[in-house]
């Protein structure tokens, strides 16, 4: 049967172009809202950081109602580097709706989301954002969606698809810019009449596939799926079955149901097919996992989840000096936040290490794990981190296989040149450059994940922080060869009694430390590059021996005696960047301990 009465819809926008404003705006609209009631609370992207670097981690859900008809509204991630999830939520939906800026026009980032989504033979509604701005170019924005639409392969009937022209500010969508804009009427209508009624069987055994896992510290996991046949209820005993591991079967009894309805969830003691639920209760959920009659447990296939293809060491911070900037800084604090992360991420890997002191995180791409990092120093975390590096493959011949991504990114154009250089110096191939409605240059490059290794901070600096750069994961490659670039900055010395080590300090990378070889360092200095001191606070560190460099010995290094400022040249001589550890304080304070 169809169920006419829900439909499941999913959003897809890029950063700033109104997503949220518009959700909220349909929630008002639908009654969610009782009067005087100010809405608190953004309904997508609580989480500061997701804001602040403009992306959507987590896939949050909302359920707004028009007349009879409820609409289950699920947020795509903004950023195709937490693989897997994008394909997961989709599958829940049977439309979704493009937000696209009047005025920006269509981002080349939202393209992965859209992808999958053609892919799906999802119905799409674009809706055209930000009409009152007096730069909207609404019609022109239309053209570039269709382009789009058609570069990506849509099918005849996704791109004959309704355009409505909304300003989620004012709380206004119409179907026709002659139209008289009254409210979101006409979205909502177009949701209606244009995204299918979600179809399954009710009397088929249940079928429940989870999609997405929630964590809330007093109920726990909470595992969010559709109901795509059958029924669910509490009280009924479920198999719950993995199609990628079928032999593994688990019976459980469901105790607590909820759906969706506005910002939060409802306790419900039934669902439908077609019905979006969320499941507490179960300690063991998983994604992937289908909830299924006991009489026919027959599991749901879908995409395996993506490997973790970065990883970093997550180390106590022992100096001198730590406990300033954090209050949980033991390695027990730091394991227990590490392994409640997996709770809500599936992309992530912790594992321990020989050391107690130190384990090894492993996520989807550099930017994956920086937001980690911060949320955990927001938390009051502290810990030292080391130097984020690709997880190799080989494929069945034998061969190296390293992570690949596509870089999307805007600049002024007098900026290009810089950046295509700095790229290309990185094994990144350029796929396309275009001009942006704003006079940006639009590039977009191929590159290993290993090139865009701390890049970030060097490309704000070559870009005067006028540059916008926005990764994506795009799948393994060969690997392609050994990266030579040069990290302009200045060679740093720390002295130690008669030990010195030697670093690299770079000013590109905001003050990111290569820590060459040496011993144990208790007091030093920065020396700028015009041979000036600069003010460091400066820990024990102890720095690993390493090998495979040009000078693969601390004694070897430490014939530079004394320390000096070297010029770039003669730094490069015995530091090759690539196998040295990096530390990143954002204070140029260093608090690590790099471990042999
Ligand atoms: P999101 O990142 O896609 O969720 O975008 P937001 O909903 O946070 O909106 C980004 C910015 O655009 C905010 O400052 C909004 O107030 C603004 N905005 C959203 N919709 C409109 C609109 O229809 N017109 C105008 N002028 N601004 C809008």
């Amino acid at each position: 049967i169809k169920r006419e009465d829900v439909r499941n819809v999913a959003i897809i926008a890029h950063v700033d172009h109104g997503k949220t404003t518009l959700v909220d705006e349909l929630l008002k609209q639908s009654g969610v809202f009782r009067e005087n009631q100010e809405v608190q609370e953004r309904v997508m992207d609580s989480n500061d950081i997701e804001r602040e670097r403009g992306i959507t981690i987590l896939s949050k859900n909302t359920a707004v109602y028009y007349k009879d008809t409820k609409i289950n509204i699920i947020d795509t991630p903004g950023h195709a580097d937490f693989g897997g999830e994008v394909e997961r939520v989709l599958k829940m939906v049977n439309g979704v709706i493009l937000v696209v800026d009047a005025f920006e026009g269509a981002m080349p980032q939202t393209k992965f989301v859209l992808k999958k989504a053609l892919e799906l033979d999802l119905h799409v509604i674009v809706c055209i954002n930000k009409i009152d701005r007096p730069e909207a170019r609404p019609d022109e924005v239309i053209d570039e969606v269709l382009e789009l639409l058609m570069d990506l392969d849509a099918s005849d009937e996704q791109l004959d698809c309704p355009f409505l022209y909304a300003s989620a500010k004012r709380g206004h969508a119409v179907l026709d810019l002659n139209d008289a804009p009254h409210n979101m009427e006409p979205l909502f209508e177009t949701i209606l009449k244009y995204i299918p009624a979600p179809e399954g069987d009710p009397d088929a055994g249940t079928q429940v596939l989870i999609s997405t896992i929630d964590y809330n510290e007093y109920v726990g996991r909470i595992g969010v799926g559709k109901v795509d046949n059958g029924i669910i209820s509490v009280n009924q005993e479920v198999v719950i079955v993995n199609h990628h591991d079928p032999d593994k079967k688990k019976k459980v009894k469901i105790s607590k149901l909820y759906e969706f309805d506005g910002l939060s969830k409802t306790e419900v003691s039934s669902a439908s097919v077609g019905s979006i639920v969320a499941i507490s209760g179960i300690s063991d959920i998983h994604i992937g996992d289908t909830l299924c009659s006991p009489d026919n447990p027959d599991p749901i296939p879908f995409q395996k989840i993506s490997e973790p293809t970065i990883a970093m060491h997550f180390m106590v911070n022992d100096s001198p000096l730590a406990g300033q900037e954090g209050k949980y800084v033991t390695s027990r604090h730091l394991r227990e936040r590490l392994f409640r992360e997996l709770n809500t991420d599936v992309s992530l890997r912790v594992e321990d290490t020989d050391t107690t002191e130190c384990f090894k995180v492993s996520g989807r791409g550099e930017l994956h794990l920086s937001v980690l990092i911060e949320n955990m120093r927001r938390e009051g975390y502290e810990f030292a981190v080391s130097k984020a590096e690709v997880l190799y493959h080989t494929d069945e011949r034998g061969k190296l296989q390293e992570p690949m991504e596509i870089a999307y990114i805007d600049v002024p154009e007098e900026f290009s040149g810089t950046v295509i250089q700095k790229l290309s110096e990185r094994k990144g191939e350029l796929q396309g450059m275009s001009l942006a409605s704003d006079g940006s240059t639009r590039l977009e490059f191929h590159i290993p994940s290993r090139g865009l290794i701390g890049f970030r901070g060097e490309f704000m600096t070559a870009t005067k922080g006028n540059g916008i750069i926005n990764t994506a994961f795009d799948g393994y490659g060969p690997y392609k060869g050994d990266i030579q670039y040069r990290k302009q900055g200045s060679l740093i010395a720390f002295e130690s009694g008669d030990a010195v080590t030697y670093g690299l300090f770079s000013a590109q990378d905001r003050g990111t430390l290569f820590i060459g070889p040496g011993e144990k360092v208790y007091a030093g200095m920065v020396i700028g590059q015009n041979g000036k001191a600069e003010d460091i606070e400066l820990n024990v560190c102890k720095t690993k021996h390493l090998t495979n460099t040009r000078s693969s010995s601390a004694d070897e290094a430490l014939k530079l005696t004394p320390p000096r400022v070297l010029s770039l040249e003669q730094a490069l001589e015995f530091i090759d960047s690539d196998e040295l550890l990096e530390i990143t304080p954002a204070s140029l304070r260093i608090r690590k301990k790099i471990l042999d």
